[in-house]
């Protein structure tokens, strides 16, 4: 289906409290009947909020159907130019971002050589990655070069971003490496 600028943005303003089924249907989209009635079923009296997707700088559109209250489905944009209406699969996995019975919700530590992990105190744990931290900083910090240039840096630590943190948390988070003299750094944070 060609889908023009001008198409999606006029889609866009008058679709705002529509449904993902109005987006398409005011696109043209031809969904069979049978799909047409399982999507109205799921997402039915659910308000609807455009958003876009964390995970990469793709930056793919979604729809968040609330109701109640309560995120009950997340789901690609049919109106974006460029996704379409499709997600990847991590991108179809955002709803799980929230709602997730088997995500951990305790602090878990395996000791070295352990099998087992067990569930650990937040304060321990912080205390101990900073234990880790100094230790492994001290033990390989390198002030100069052999050609005596000043580089005050450990090539022992990585730090790695994610793109679900937001703008914040990685200013700070770069600050924060890049004062300990870590240059290994990696951050999604295009979006
Ligand atoms: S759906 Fe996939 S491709 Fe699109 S922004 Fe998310 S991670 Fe990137």
């Amino acid at each position: 289906m060609a889908l023009s600028r001008r198409d999606f943005l006029k889609v866009s303003t008058g679709a705002g409290v529509g449904t993902a089924l109005g987006g398409l249907a005011a696109l043209g989209v031809s969904l069979t009947p049978a799909l047409a009635r399982a999507q109205e079923l799921r997402i039915k009296d659910a308000a609807t909020i455009p958003s876009i997707c964390p995970y990469c700088s793709v930056g793919c559109a979604t729809l968040i159907h609330v109701k109640d209250g309560e995120l009950i489905n997340i789901e690609g944009d049919p109106r974006s130019p460029h996704n379409e209406g499709t997600l990847c699969p991590k991108g179809a996995a955002i709803y799980q971002l929230h709602r997730n019975p088997n995500r951990p919700t305790k602090v878990m530590h395996r000791k070295p050589g352990a099998r087992e992990w067990e569930v650990v105190d937040l304060d321990w744990a912080m205390d101990r990655v900073a234990q880790l931290v100094k230790e492994t900083r001290d033990e390989t910090f390198i002030e100069r070069l052999p050609d005596g240039t000043l580089v005050n840096m450990t090539p022992a630590i990585f730090l790695l971003g994610g793109a679900t943190l937001d703008n914040e948390f990685n200013h700070v988070a770069q600050k924060f490496g890049r004062g300990l003299g870590i240059v290994a750094i990696e951050n999604q944070a295009r979006i």
